[in-house]
């Protein structure tokens, strides 16, 4: 987890098992990678990491894909996959944020597995069910990684905990669509894409927050908007 969570500052996560490691998500400069496969390796004790997921193509999830061990396999989306290699951003930074953020040396690196919609990996010794909801929400290539024996969800940035969330390379009307369906699986802890891990009621209040902020501004606009 990486406070405070707002732009660039993601969360990523690991799943670890006697063969080894599987990361979701890396992070958007060098240096957060490489702290955060540090970290990896110093709670797995050295393990190595086999396989990593990217939730979606945004480059503070992906960037750092580059900084991953060259005999990773990474698997995304295939949508996730055709814009991370159209990403303008990695190769030169509009002046939307000041300062430009560092990314130190990172590279365009793409998945190597292109993911419909559905794949489940068993690795780690658990099973990890790669999940697309189906219709645009965050973005239009999402992957959630699902553990149903351990009923913890990563979710990428289906969910912000705690920030508004992000929707304008996705769909206002997909994503609280995307939010009941993650409620259905009845997570017990959730790894959001930004902010705190949430459990219990944590769950059901930041899933609330998001419908209520998604109904806001499709009311908004359908009271400014011609139909
Ligand atoms: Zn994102």
């Amino acid at each position: 987890m990486q406070p405070d969570g707002t732009w660039w500052v993601n969360n990523a996560g690991a799943v670890a098992g006697d063969d080894g490691v599987l990361v979701i998500d890396a992070c958007a400069t060098a240096a957060r990678t490489r702290r955060f496969l540090d970290a990896v390796d110093t709670a797995t004790g050295g393990a190595p990491v086999r396989l990593a997921v990217n939730t979606h193509q945004h480059g503070d999830h992906t960037y750092g894909n580059s900084l991953l061990p060259s005999t990773t396999v990474i698997v995304g989306h295939s949508r996730m996959r055709e814009g991370l290699q159209a990403d303008p951003i990695i190769d030169g930074c509009p002046p939307l944020w000041n300062p430009v953020p560092d990314w130190g040396p990172v590279a365009r690196r793409l998945p190597d597995i292109s993911a419909g919609s559905a794949l489940t990996l068993h690795a780690a010794g658990r099973r990890i069910e790669l999940l697309h909801p189906r219709r645009p929400a965050h973005t239009t290539g999402d992957l959630i990684a699902w553990l149903p024996e351990e009923r913890v969800l990563f979710s990428g940035d289906l969910v912000f905990a705690g920030f508004t969330p992000l929707v304008f390379m996705g769909s206002v009307d997909g994503a609280p669509a995307a939010v009941d369906w993650l409620e259905s699986l009845q997570p017990d802890v959730v790894v959001p894409g930004h902010g705190p891990v949430l459990t219990g009621t944590g769950i059901t209040r930041v899933l609330d927050e998001h419908r209520r902020y998604y109904r806001l501004i499709l009311d908004t606009a359908g009271s400014v908007l011609p139909r």
